[in-house]
């Protein structure tokens, strides 16, 4: 039996039928291109959120680019995020002309600490950029309060927080724009690339449907200021409006995945030794990766692989210690929590349609490897 981390072969199994005539409908509809089905995704997916826009773009990373882009952030600026979090969260600062600065993560839930960020002000700061990582949400109080009184803009990245929620508002709903990813593993899967910003905000709406249409307002076929080609494509979005009516079933999967992980490991928790995700007060976790720490780590991953489970790691080189950002000149240890964490973590697999015996299965190996070092 070969477990991996994800795999997306038993949720079509269970959902073909309805996959296949999302498909049909769209080839059948006359429209390939921003049709009935990006709009309708739209609408649903802001009505899903009580905001007032969303706009449809091809993936993540041209998400939060779009969406910083919206928001006026350009070259020059300066964007406060974090280092440990997905790279396309930077590669899309770095897209467009700013400078990503990073605040480092707590040692507990491993997102950006708050307490960090007045520090992280400069003169040429204008957006902060948190991360809601592995599925739950940061504490967007201090976030906006540091915004508010340096008059900067919030954009959350929200690709791996689908249905998430902090102290009862939904995840995308706390900044001035927020961006999603809709890539295949993510909480709301497309069966390929998509991913769609929301805001409240007419006017970073009006900037965000120009920027993704090669800077054309769409009647006048002028360009205004010169855009990108980043629409979200017409199969994907009638794929996710249809996935959209499970997103509350995927996320319960999720959780019930992540009880039994849970029940099933956490005796052995312990603070030098197997350490599993905890969930921060006022957050409802929808556990898009399910993150353990063992200082141990590389040992733990190749002892299962010699069972036939591969796991991964989210994520084994912070983004400030990767070549291509060594022209930002952050040395190693400017970071330490960040730093520490990428060292010991590493991902169980994680999905809502994880088959029972593959997760019994890495629990009992897990504990015989833990035993055994
Ligand atoms: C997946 C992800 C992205 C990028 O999304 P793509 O659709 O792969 O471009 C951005 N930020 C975070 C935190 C992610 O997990």
């Amino acid at each position: 039996m070969t477990i991996r981390v994800w795999d997306y072969l038993p949720e079509y199994e269970k959902e073909r039928d309805d996959v296949l005539d999302a498909v049909r409908t769209v080839f059948a509809s006359g429209r390939l291109i921003l049709g009935e089905s990006v709009l309708g995704f739209e609408r649903e997916f802001a009505a899903r959120h009580g905001l007032a826009h969303c706009v449809g773009v091809d993936n993540g990373t041209n998400a939060v680019a779009l969406g910083l882009q919206a928001l006026g952030v350009g070259p020059g600026d300066e964007v406060v995020t974090v280092s440990n979090t997905a790279a396309p969260t930077v590669i899309a600062i770095d897209a467009v002309g700013a400078t990503p600065v990073f605040v480092d993560v707590h040692e507990s839930d491993h997102l950006m600490d708050t307490g960090l960020l007045e520090a992280a002000v400069t003169e040429r700061t204008k957006a902060l950029l948190p991360v809601h990582l592995y599925g739950q949400c940061v504490d967007m109080a201090a976030v906006r309060s540091v915004a508010d009184r340096h008059g900067l803009v919030v954009l959350e990245d929200c690709a791996q927080a689908h249905g998430a929620r902090h102290h009862g508002r939904p995840a995308g709903t706390m900044g001035d724009a927020a961006a999603f990813s809709f890539y295949p593993t993510k909480v709301l899967g497309a069966y390929g690339d998509a991913g769609a910003v929301v805001t409240d905000d007419p006017e970073v709406e009006r900037a965000l449907r120009r920027l993704r249409y090669y800077g054309m307002e769409e009647v006048y076929y002028v360009v205004r200021t010169p855009g990108h080609n980043s629409r979200l494509d017409e199969v994907q979005a009638e794929i996710l409006r249809r996935k959209l009516t499970r997103l509350d079933a995927y996320v319960e999967g999720r959780r019930d995945v992540a009880r039994r992980y849970a029940e099933g490991l956490g005796d052995l928790v312990s603070p030098d030794g197997l350490r599993l995700p905890v969930t921060t007060e006022g957050n409802e976790h929808v556990h898009y990766v399910y993150v353990v720490r063992h200082p141990e780590r590389d040992t733990i991953i190749e002892r299962l692989r010699e069972h036939d489970i591969h796991l991964n790691i989210s994520y084994p080189w912070p983004v400030h210690t990767m070549s291509g950002f060594a022209h930002l000149g952050i040395e190693r240890g400017s970071l330490p929590v960040t730093e520490a964490l990428a060292g010991e973590i590493f991902s169980l697999p994680m999905y809502p349609h994880l088959p029972r015996e593959h997760q019994e299965r890495v629990i009992t190996v897990l504990r015989k490897v833990l035993d055994e070092l």
